[in-house]
């Protein structure tokens, strides 16, 4: 799905994160991209916040009644914090989480205050967006910073270490390396392909191994390892689109969810991936590890498999076939 934003005379088009924060300025055609996507956010079992302006707010809660809270008051950063979880604790289990919406419109400039004071806390980390002020941003910085900072997703407000996690959430964060966990990864997997058989879309995912990962941990320790899995994960995570899904599987394993894309292109984001580990030092020159190779097997939904453990299962088989084959390559199912 995508989005226009509007900033001064310029138009530009997003591809909107699956979870995101939008910030834009308030435009009747904006309020009814929101009310899209709280159509869809509602079909993924996610409870809505709208924070914005009162004429907007109303519009949508008259629209959605329950399924949308909408927010007509200055709230304080330090009182945000504790109101989201006030929030995510309400939700009923059969929820999968909050999806909140900022409009930043001149008449609303007071919400830059929120997202400045959110900049200082450290178990934020999607206000990013707020070093910009929306109407001296330009549409490449807008651009720049949402693909950097796409997320808003409840779960990621709960950095493992920080308060909240002495709270029982689903905290679906991996605590070394800050990306998803298998458990999100699985429970997500299982919805797209809910809604890729619902309305025949394809998707796929990719199953990723550090070759001979052992070797680092026992040659160098296992801090130098943790360091490898998290520099990793960062390299995952850029070299895909933000509606992708990026998770550690497990030890060395990491998983993309690549919606809408067929086996071709998901092959082609692999070997792009690949390509990047290849020429990537680790260890900016300090450490002599060399040739650090990953294996990466594809599967494709529906060609493959069309259940959520079967297809992982697929993708698993291709990676062993190409761990088989010597590692450093990707293989496709089937
Ligand atoms: P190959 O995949 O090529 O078959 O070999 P490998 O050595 O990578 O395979 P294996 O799956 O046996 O080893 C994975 C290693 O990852 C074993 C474990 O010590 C290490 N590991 C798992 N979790 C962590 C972690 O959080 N930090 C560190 N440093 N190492 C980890
Ligand atoms: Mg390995």
């Amino acid at each position: 799905m995508n989005m226009y934003i509007k900033l001064g005379h310029e138009s530009i088009e997003i591809e909107l994160p699956v979870h995101a924060l939008y910030i834009y300025q308030d435009s009747k055609e904006l309020l009814s991209n929101i009310v899209t996507m709280i159509t869809e956010a509602n079909d993924r079992q996610e409870k809505c916040i709208f924070i914005g302006k009162e004429n907007d707010g109303k519009v949508l809660k008259d629209k959605f009644r329950k399924q949308i809270t909408v927010i007509k008051k200055r709230i304080r950063a330090a009182d945000f914090v504790p109101w989201i979880k006030k929030e995510y604790d309400k939700l009923p289990k059969s929820y999968n989480g909050l999806r909140i919406f900022f409009e930043c419109s001149e008449e609303f400039l007071n919400y830059e205050d929120i997202l400045d004071d959110l900049t200082t806390q450290p178990d934020l980390r999607i206000f990013t967006l707020c070093q910009y002020k929306i109407t001296d941003i330009t549409s490449s910085q807008l651009l720049d910073a949402l693909r950097k900072h796409p997320y808003v997703f409840v779960e990621h407000l709960l950095k493992p270490n920080c308060f909240y996690s002495k709270v029982k959430y689903r905290i679906w964060l991996d605590p070394l390396t800050g990306i998803f966990n298998r458990r999100y990864f699985e429970n997500q997997l299982s919805k797209e392909l809910q809604r890729a058989a619902r309305y025949e879309h394809i998707l796929s995912i990719l199953f990723i191994d550090i070759d001979k990962f052992k070797r680092i941990n026992d040659e160098f320790g296992h801090q130098v390892g943790d360091h490898v899995l998290q520099d990793f994960s960062g390299i995952l995570e850029r070299n895909v689109r933000s509606i992708d899904v990026v998770a550690r599987y497990g030890g060395d394993e990491f998983v993309i969810l690549l919606p809408e894309t067929d086996k071709v292109h998901a092959g082609k984001t692999a070997g792009r991936i690949l390509n990047h580990i290849k020429n990537y030092d680790f260890f900016k020159n300090k450490l002599k590890v060399k040739d650090i190779s990953i294996s990466i097997g594809v599967a494709g939904f529906p060609e493959d498999a069309g259940g959520t453990y079967e297809l992982i299962k697929k993708a698993d088989k291709a990676l062993q076939r190409a761990k088989r084959e010597g590692g450093g390559k990707v293989h496709m199912y089937g």
